[in-house]
Formats: C-alpha cells, sequence, structure tokens
C-alpha cells in the first residue's frame, strides 16, 4: 500500500495530473497518522469476462471526483454495435473484464471544487472518449478522437487514474472531467437523447466534414443505430436522402424518419437506377459487404465515408474508385465542441433517437437482436434496472 501524509494527498487534489502519473491502484491509502483517505468507491456495473461470454452484474471502482471532475449517476446508457464488437474482441484487444456503454446520459450528483459548467443537479451526457492529451496538434483543434496519444475510450482503455481498464455506461455512476462531459439540450427526451452520444456525432461529424446541405444528394447505408440517426441528420440538414437497406421491413420507416428514397440494396435494377449520382455515401453497416457497390453509386469527385466497422477487411476493387476520381474515407465519433454543436443542432430541430428501452437483465437478448437487425432502431438500457 502507497503511504503518503494528508498533505500530499491534497497535493495531489490542487494537481491533477499528479494521481494520473501517479498510478494509484489502491482504494485507500495509508496516510502517515494512520488512517485512511478512500479514492475510489465500489459501483454496480454489467460486464464480460470473457469474449464469449455472457454480461453479467459485477462490481467496479470508480474514483472519487477530484477538482474538475463531476460524479454522474446514470439514467440511460444506448447500446451501440461497438459495445457487441468490443464485449466479443470482434477487433481485438479487448481488456476483461469489459464494461461496455458510451452513449450516456444522467444526473450529476457530485462535482469537485473547480467544477465550472456544471453543478449538481444538472443533467448531462457522456460519450465514447473520457479524457485525451489535451495538447496535441489534434486535440487544440477540437479533434481529441485523433489524439495523438490516443483518447481515452469511455470504456477499454487505459484509465489514467487508476491504472486499470476504464468503465463504460453499464453502471450506476460513473467519474469524468467535466471538459468531457457534455450539456444536454432542455426540450430532449433524456433516454432518446442517449444514443446522440455516439450514434448522433458518429453521422453529424462526417456530414458536416463533406459540407453536406441543400443541392447534395446522400445515400446512407444501413438503418440501424447510426444509420437511422445519419437520415434524420443529413435531412434536417437540408440534403435529399436515399436510403440503402437490406431490410424491405425498413422502407416505409426510412420514409417517416426522412429518406426521400428508399432503395432495396438486393435488388440490383434498383442499385442501378442510382450509379454516379450520388455526391456523398454513409456507410454505417456493422458486418461484411460489397462496398463496391456503394462506391459506384458516387458521382465524379464524390466521398463514401465509412463509419461501420465490420470485423474484417472490406475489399476494394481499384475501378470503383479511379473512373469518377471517388474518394473512400472513414471518420470516428466528433470531438467534444463538435459533440455539443450536434446537441444542439438536435435541440434547435427537436432531434433524438427512435428507441427501444430495455431493462439491463435484456442486455444478452439485446446483443442477438442487434446481430439480427432487429431493433428499430437503438436499444436504451433503464439504468434504474440495475438498482433490482
Ligand atoms: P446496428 O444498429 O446494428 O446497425 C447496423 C445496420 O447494418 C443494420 O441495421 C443493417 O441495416 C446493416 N447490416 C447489418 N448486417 C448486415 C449485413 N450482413 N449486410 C448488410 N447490411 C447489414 O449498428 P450501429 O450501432 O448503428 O453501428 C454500425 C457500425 O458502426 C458498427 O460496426 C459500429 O461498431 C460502428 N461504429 C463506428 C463508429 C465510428 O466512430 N466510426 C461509432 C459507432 C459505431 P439494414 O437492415 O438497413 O440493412
Ligand atoms: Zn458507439
Ligand atoms: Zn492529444
Amino acid at each position: 500500500m502507497v503511504i503518503v501524509t494528508v498533505h500530499i494527498v491534497e497535493w495531489f487534489q490542487t494537481h491533477n495530473f499528479a494521481i494520473i502519473k501517479s498510478n494509484i491502484m489502491e482504494s485507500k491509502i495509508a496516510t502517515a497518522e494512520g488512517g485512511t483517505i478512500a479514492m475510489t468507491k465500489q459501483v454496480r456495473a454489467f460486464g464480460t469476462a470473457a469474449p464469449a461470454g455472457q454480461l453479467k452484474q459485477l462490481n467496479i471502482q470508480r474514483r472519487k471526483p477530484i477538482l474538475h471532475d463531476v460524479e454522474i449517476e446514470i439514467l440511460f446508457c444506448g447500446v451501440c454495435h461497438s459495445d457487441l464488437h468490443t464485449a466479443r474482441n470482434e477487433w481485438h484487444g479487448t481488456i476483461y473484464p469489459c464494461v461496455p456503454g458510451h452513449e450516456i446520459v444522467g444526473k450529476i450528483v457530485n462535482a469537485g471544487s473547480h467544477v465550472k459548467k456544471f453543478k449538481v443537479g444538472d443533467f448531462a451526457a457522456v460519450g465514447c472518449m473520457v479524457d485525451s492529451c489535451r495538447e496535441c496538434e489534434y486535440c487544440k483543434e477540437g479533434l481529441e478522437q485523433y489524439c495523438e496519444e490516443g483518447m481515452i475510450g469511455t470504456y477499454n482503455s487505459t484509465d489514467p487514474h487508476l491504472g486499470i481498464q476504464t468503465y463504460g455506461g453499464y453502471s450506476e455512476s460513473v467519474v469524468v472531467d467535466e471538459v468531457f462531459v457534455l450539456k444536454v439540450p432542455e426540450n430532449l427526451d433524456l433516454a432518446s437523447t442517449a444514443p446522440l452520444l455516439c450514434a448522433g456525432i458518429t453521422t453529424y461529424s462526417p456530414l458536416r466534414h463533406w459540407n453536406i446541405g441543400p443541392g447534395k444528394r446522400v445515400g446512407i447505408v444501413g438503418i440501424g443505430g447510426l444509420g437511422h440517426m445519419g437520415v434524420k441528420l443529413a435531412k434536417a440538414m437540408g440534403a435529399e436522402v436515399i436510403v440503402f437497406t437490406t431490410s424491405p421491413s425498413k422502407i416505409e420507416d426510412a420514409k417517416r424518419l426522412g429518406a426521400d428514397h428508399v432503395v432495396l440494396s438486393k435488388d440490383k435494377d434498383q442499385m442501378q437506377r442510382y450509379s454516379g449520382r450520388l455526391h456523398f455515401v454513409l456507410d454505417a453497416v456493422s458486418a461484411e459487404h460489397d462496398i463496391n457497390a456503394y462506391l459506384k453509386l458516387l458521382k465524379v469527385d464524390g466521398t463514401l465515408a465509412l463509419v461501420g466497422a465490420p470485423e474484417h477487411p472490406l475489399p476494394v476493387a481499384a475501378f470503383s474508385l479511379i473512373p469518377k476520381r471517388r474518394s473512400f474515407a472513414g471518420s470516428m465519433i466528433g470531438g467534444i465542441a463538435e459533440t455539443q454543436e450536434m446537441l444542439d443542432f438536435c435541440g434547435k430541430h427537436n432531434i433524438v433517437a427512435d428507441i427501444e428501452m430495455i431493462n439491463i437483465q435484456q442486455i444478452n437478448e439485446a446483443y442477438e437482436r442487434l446481430l439480427k437487425g432487429d431493433v428499430k432502431y437503438r436499444f436504451v438500457i433503464d439504468m434504474a434496472s440495475l438498482k433490482k
């Protein structure tokens, strides 16, 4: 056990990053006077111990809030397909036990003495990141997701405070530096806002980056959690939106979500109708599929941005790109300032996700349904169920 004096602990608390560098893993620090100061607290969570394991209730350690931290009681957490990819180690590198969840909305129950943006009782949200180096060129540009040191993910990163893995939102509470905490627009339903923190920003950011707006014809591929947000956001930005889905049952829904046209992607004739006609395609498919079929929909200088992250590589034919000077790009979530901008945009346009609320005890069944494309369009966990 680390032996420190009360003075040193106070010094840690006034020098936030001293704790980060100190790598304290004990839940209590013994003081020279023989007492102990609790640095972490145990909270209930849901996670998995192995790739093939079911998610079950477990206990995790959260740090107690220090100067710039807020402690958030989690009310709702969205279920992203990335949670499933990570829980099952499909991208490799999952650290177990793994507690997923990065679409978090809750209430602030505790705040460090230097917190300025929030007060106890405020609603707040956390997305896919909880920190970054804050000093590299990308962090300074507000692109913390591309931090040169690597962003600190809400789950499955190394927690610089405790030295263990970060744990996500399938839990009672989370402690985050206020810089990485977002404000929730007052007019939006809290549960349906949770998916904006990943599905919303991951589709908003590329739509903005590639200047989508009036006069642009945009294809959205894969109408799951991300795709359905992509349709709503691209429409609100003023684009003409064409949905490409493998699911006949989603045709009517896609129109309700705002699509101008819907194409069943398995139908070659319907696909041919849009060949060479789109300015931009956003691909949000979670599994293997023929990317060339979508590249061919682009006009000269058009871009296909991949946000979906299937487990295996997608082969690209040279002649899907060369003849029309097409670009094949990728995009990862969005920076903190842009995430707030997206939330404010959604507040202004009254945009939230279409959700199906579940209890945490239904999470394993929800993952199986996600694999079948059987969700309209985002599961959101009512975290009160964790207390049952
Ligand atoms: P989701 O809700 O499961 O939706 C995926 C959709 O892809 C399905 O609804 C389905 O749409 C389509 N699809 C599924 N299997 C398919 C197949 N075999 N062939 C063709 N289409 C298929 O997943 P999500 O949460 O939206 O996430 C989508 C992907 O984005 C995941 O890989 C996730 O990890 C990734 N992601 C990336 C980022 C990032 O920063 N880039 C952030 C979050 C998530 P239809 O029924 O309409 O065909
Ligand atoms: Zn996600
Ligand atoms: Zn950085």
